[in-house]
């Protein structure tokens, strides 16, 4: 997308989230989060990809403030947004809005798609009915619905239109970041990618900042200036998404990669099949969390827990990679 010819200024620091979910009947306790750090630059979309339950969507609802971290910071424009209360709560809550994954469980039935799109308004105080109104139509028409679709029902849209819908939902505030939660997972593939080009093009209209959720790298890879991959709650590369093929370096992200269509398909690629599946959250291997499905383990990956180190604008966490300018 456009953010990594723009964007310098760091518009949301996550720094050593953590967030444990306590289980029922005191069983033992799920490790959701387990000291996540990233930066999102004003204007650019971080893709944040890894399997179900890896903890992404946890991140995303602490950062919408739908969830309480157990421990960490989040800084939103310089402002602690886990800190803000009152006023400057309602300002957080107008700039930071999520997409929903399925666009027809996040929509009221009851509601028309006029009443929908106009609530967050009606909630936030701002603008006159007839104010309201117009803005409704101009953003039904900027996420290529119609006026005219007003008084109707989210029920009489297709999957697709709905999503469009939660878009318009999500932006009328005019936030400045927007976590985008797997907003085309339940899609098919045929309108996945209209749903992708409408993103990118509202990125451009209105000088949005993602972060973008999602399992499949393949999509990830085609909206992101810049990837994270999340691996049972931690984040265990970041790298630019113009060099995911030619230097990826962690095992996991070699693993999903391999999955993905390349652009040079003359290009030989052997698919790598991981063994296995996640471990559970709540009983984690000691160690480095993936030595049990790892293609390179080494004895020594069972021993340590390897940190995220960066070089270059290139983060990893794997005690054998060596990244440019290590000793
Ligand atoms: Fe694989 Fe070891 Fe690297 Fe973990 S530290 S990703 S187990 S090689």
């Amino acid at each position: 997308m456009t953010g990594q010819r723009t964007a310098q200024e760091n518009l949301l620091e996550v720094r050593g989230l953590v967030k444990d979910f306590p289980q029922r009947g005191g069983r033992g306790t799920v490790h959701a989060l387990r000291g996540v750090s990233l930066t999102i630059r004003r204007g650019e979309t971080f893709g944040l990809v890894g399997e179900s339950g890896c903890g992404k969507t946890t991140l995303g609802r602490i950062i919408v403030r739908l969830e309480t971290p157990t421990a960490g910071s989040v800084t939103f424009a310089g402002t602690d947004l886990l800190a803000s209360r009152g006023a400057a709560l309602r300002r957080l809550r107008r700039d930071v809005q999520m997409i929903f994954q399925d666009p027809f469980a996040s929509l009221d039935p009851r509601m028309t798609v006029g009443a929908l799109i106009e609530e967050p308004l009606i909630i936030h105080g701002l603008g006159d009915a007839r104010e309201r109104r117009a803005q409704v139509c101009e953003y039904l028409e900027r996420v290529g619905l119609r006026p005219e679709h007003y008084g109707r029902y989210p029920h009489e849209f297709s999957g697709g239109q709905r999503q469009r819908i939660g878009i318009a939902r999500a932006l009328i505030l005019r936030p400045a970041l927007v976590v985008c939660d797997e907003p085309v997972s339940a899609l098919d593939v045929s309108v996945q990618s209209q749903i992708l080009n409408l993103l990118d093009q509202l990125q451009k209209d209105l000088g949005l900042t993602y972060l973008f959720i999602a399992h499949s790298l393949s999509v990830v890879q085609h909206i992101s200036d810049r990837i994270g991959v999340m691996y049972l709650g931690r984040i265990v590369e970041i790298l630019d998404s113009g060099r995911l093929f030619s230097r990826a370096a962690h095992p996991y992200t070699q693993a999903l990669l391999s999955a993905v269509p390349r652009p040079d398909p003359e290009t030989p690629r052997e698919r790598i099949i991981l063994g296995g599946e996640m471990p559970s959250p709540v009983d984690l291997p000691g160690g480095c969390a993936f030595h049990l499905r790892c293609p390179k383990a080494r004895p020594c990956c069972a021993l340590e827990d390897p940190p995220l180190r960066t070089r270059g604008g290139h983060s990893v966490a794997c005690c054998l990679v060596q990244l440019e300018g290590d000793e």
